[in-house]
């Protein structure tokens, strides 16, 4: 769903093409409000990426028109997978990108999970 200030949902961003099996994908987790993939580019030994089902472009998109229910199952879903990925002992960092100055690249809501060294700083250098 559009947001004032936000582009309308593209039908045809690469994350709409795996969510419709058109592009194939490495499943870590589905579920009815969720899909976390393996980043097909990773940046650490963990780099997953977890998106709901419904067409939001991004985080603002998301968190003013995706009803209760699809904000909880999202998030519940991160925390299955970095769970069940064995991530909790030894720590790791979500990501979301939103709009121009993020460099946000898919206009399909996702948020990224790292893991599997030690993180370093929240943002490089300014
Ligand atoms: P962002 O810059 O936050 O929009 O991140 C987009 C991410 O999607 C990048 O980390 C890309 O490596 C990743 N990506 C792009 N295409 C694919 C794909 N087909 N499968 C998995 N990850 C992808």
């Amino acid at each position: 769903m559009a947001v004032s200030g936000l582009p309308p949902y593209d039908d045809t961003n690469i994350f709409a093409r795996i969510l419709r099996g058109e592009i194939p994908n490495r499943t870590v987790y589905e579920d009815q409000w969720a899909l976390a993939f393996h980043d097909i580019s990773p940046q650490a030994p963990v780099h997953v990426l977890v998106i709901p089902k419904g067409k939001y472009v991004s985080f603002a998109d998301f968190s003013v028109s995706a009803s209760a229910d699809e904000i909880a199952g999202f998030m519940r879903a991160i925390g299955k997978v970095a769970k069940d990925l064995g991530l909790e002992a030894q720590g790791y960092r979500l990501l979301a990108n939103m709009g121009e100055h993020s460099g946000q690249e898919v206009p399909h809501f996702h948020v990224h999970l790292f893991a599997g060294r030690p993180l370093g700083r929240m943002l490089p250098p300014g």
